[in-house]
């Protein structure tokens, strides 16, 4: 029998006909997006391939659905099967309180080494958005995903974080802080190899997709090692690219001889088509983001800057509700798609949130393996609904006109428009 396994040879995803695909519906509205999430990925399938292709889905247990069933937040068999099939998709989870898990998301990404975090964002005309021109913000974000405060180290105020301040008093820093023992204390680890990995995925995704640039997001004026590192090593790395590439690094080297030839030399660059690589910081970001969205094509940042940055692009085309997510290692191809919000517990069987999230996340899962025709039919479906004001509650509520379908109505309704 021939292996329905997802794998990864010589740097390519090799994928069978009929792949093994491991689910977790996840918990709270987890499981209602994912019943109006499946059958559309199905019927996508189908149309695109007839019945020479298919995904057979196999259901993991996570989360709280997970801790009910067998005691455990995160199953040894889960993350066994993970790490089997490479290629999963998930609902939201229950962060669990106390248990030894920080976040049960924050463990998947770590266990498996999933160290980019990739946010697509996209303007689907008709959705609601804040801005008068949400269609300029077109961009991408990856935001790592193993270092800085997924890996953060904290210290409570006084006997705990004692040895530290003892650290910090020998190497003449303590006095930086203002109440030393009332201090809680955070370290935030930030690596040349994790920088680099990242960006390396920014700037090749940028290249495969032929957009114009990569901006690496940091706050490199005051973290001057950490987030500043970020900026130095992701410009290093992009040197490697030497010949498709070209640095504001370089320009502001060439410019500080000869501004002309700076000039010159980007312009050159520009009309020769190659990727631009530029830095700016993070607080400048937001507020360019807002005011000249299409300066950005893909983002690069570390962890926190990522978090931020990610939410606040998607509420500026329609929120978190409708922003899809993965998490991916390019080397080792393992990838876990995701719905980018949490489990809305408030409104779990109430059949009312939007399964959109997850949807689109199902379509970046196509892409990733290469079934781009049903990636680009489930974006059509998505895009045709909102056209046609057939939305869920949390939309109808704020376009004149729509109509309120439940969730699970709002599926049915998608594979009519396939
Ligand atoms: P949340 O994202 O679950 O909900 C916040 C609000 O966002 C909701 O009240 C709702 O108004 C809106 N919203 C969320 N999903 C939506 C959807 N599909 N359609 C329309 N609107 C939607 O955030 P929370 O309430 O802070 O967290 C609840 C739980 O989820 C916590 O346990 C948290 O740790 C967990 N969480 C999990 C993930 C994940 O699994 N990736 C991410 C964030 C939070």
């Amino acid at each position: 029998m021939t292996t329905q396994t997802i794998t990864k040879q010589n740097g390519q995803l090799k994928v069978p006909a009929q792949p093994l695909i491991p689910f977790i519906a996840g918990d709270g509205i987890g499981p209602e997006i994912w019943a109006a999430a499946q059958p559309l990925f199905d019927a996508a399938v189908a149309s695109v391939y007839g019945s020479t292709k298919a995904v057979q889905w196999l259901p993991l247990l996570a989360g709280a659905a997970a801790f009910k069933a067998t005691g455990e937040w995160l199953p040894a068999a889960t993350l066994t099967a993970l790490k089997e099939n490479l290629v999963a998709i998930k609902g939201p989870l229950t962060t669990p309180i106390g248990g030894g898990h920080r976040s049960l998301n924050v463990t998947l990404r770590q266990k498996l080494d999933l160290y980019a975090c990739f946010r697509p964002i996209h303007y689907f005309a008709g959705t609601p958005s804040p801005l008068k021109q949400p269609e300029k913000t077109e961009m991408v974000v990856f935001r790592e995903n193993t270092e800085d405060i997924y890996a953060g180290i904290e210290y409570a105020p006084g006997a705990a974080s004692q040895k530290l301040r003892a650290l910090l008093a020998a190497d003449d820093q303590l006095s930086k802080v203002r109440f030393p023992t009332e201090s809680a204390f955070a370290l935030k680890p930030i690596s040349k190899s994790g920088s680099q990995r990242l960006v390396k995925s920014a700037i090749d995704y940028a290249l495969a997709q032929k957009l114009p640039s990569v901006t690496l997001v940091h706050k490199g004026n005051i973290m001057k090692l950490t987030e500043g590192g970020f900026k130095k090593w992701g410009y290093a790395v992009a040197a490697d690219y030497a010949d498709q590439v070209f640095t504001w690094e370089t320009y502001r080297q060439l410019a500080k001889n000869d501004q002309a030839a700076a000039d010159a030399a980007y312009k050159a660059a520009q009309q020769a088509g190659k990727l631009i690589i530029k830095d700016v910081i993070t607080d400048n970001f937001f507020q360019q983001a807002l005011l000249a969205p299409e300066q950005f094509a893909v983002v690069a940042t570390p962890n926190l800057n990522g978090d931020y940055i990610s939410d606040a692009l998607a509420a500026q085309v329609g929120g978190i509700g409708i922003a899809p997510g993965a998490n991916i290692n390019y080397e080792t191809g393992a990838a876990i798609f995701e719905a980018t919000h949490g489990t809305a517990p408030q409104f779990a069987g109430q059949n009312k949130l939007n399964p959109t999230s997850l949807i689109l996340s199902g379509a970046l899962l196509f892409d990733y393996i290469g079934w781009p025709e049903v990636a680009a039919k489930i974006r059509q479906t998505i895009a045709k609904a909102i056209k046609n004001k057939q939305v869920t509650w949390d939309f109808a509520t704020k376009i004149p006109g729509a109509t309120q379908l439940s969730t699970s109505d709002f599926g049915a309704y998608l594979i009519t428009q396939l």
